[in-house]
């Protein structure tokens, strides 16, 4: 039984300070338009279980859904929407920075990049922030479908490369086209909470 299949929505907060206590989440994160909703939906066997959206309104709301047992998956605001002003951007990049680097029940995090334009520089920079966390990241490279079988290895061995320096990151092709990829990140973040309710007291 996959980790994400009974997910049932459970909150939306606007503000940090409204985060709701959690024991343990995982984080889904990824620039505006990468395919972050569409891959929780996939993930989740759903179809409208995150909004696939592109209200600017929207992108601010960061979602919780409950996967039962206590854990929870967070749906955070994408980065880099094109339409909104520069400073409503860098807000929410903070805001971004904040939540990655000071949530405590925040056990791991998926990291979404169109595979056709992987590490682009607010990606770089939520690595940046998340990168002292001393927890996992685990990236899709989303859309995959639109590249050829080469492509597909070429991207996953640079983007592997880049960041052969960063502590604790795996990475993955998927698509939520064609639904490849789902059991390696539920794999992922099935080990994420073992580990931490195995020992919860180093998380
Ligand atoms: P978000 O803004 O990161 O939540 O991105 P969405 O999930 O809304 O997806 C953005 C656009 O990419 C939409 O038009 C989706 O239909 C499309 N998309 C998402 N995932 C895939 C995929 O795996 N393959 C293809 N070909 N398109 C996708």
């Amino acid at each position: 039984m996959s980790i994400f299949k009974n997910a049932t929505f459970y909150t939306t907060v606007n503000h940090l300070k409204d985060l709701p206590p959690t024991r343990a989440e995982v984080a889904f994160v990824g620039r505006s338009n990468a395919g972050k909703s569409s891959a929780i939906n996939t993930l989740a066997n759903r179809t409208r279980l995150a909004f696939v959206s592109k209200t600017p309104g929207r992108t601010q709301h960061i979602n919780f859904f409950d996967l039962g047992s206590e854990r929870f998956m967070v749906d955070l605001p994408g980065y880099g929407y094109a339409e909104v002003p520069e400073a409503v951007r860098a807000h929410w990049v903070q805001l971004l920075g904040r939540y990655l680097q000071t949530r405590e029940s925040l056990i791991g995090l998926i990291m979404i990049m169109d595979s056709r334009r992987p590490l682009l520089e607010l990606d770089r920079q939520m690595l940046a922030f998340f990168r002292n966390s001393d927890r996992p990241v685990h990236i899709l490279l989303s859309k995959s479908d639109k590249l050829s079988r080469n492509e597909q290895q070429q991207t996953l061995s640079m983007v592997k490369r880049e960041l052969a320096d960063y502590p604790h990151v795996s990475i993955q092709l998927f698509s939520s086209l064609k639904k490849t990829g789902t059991e390696e990140v539920e794999k992922v973040v099935t080990q994420w909470f073992a580990a931490m309710e195995e020992d919860p007291d180093t998380e």
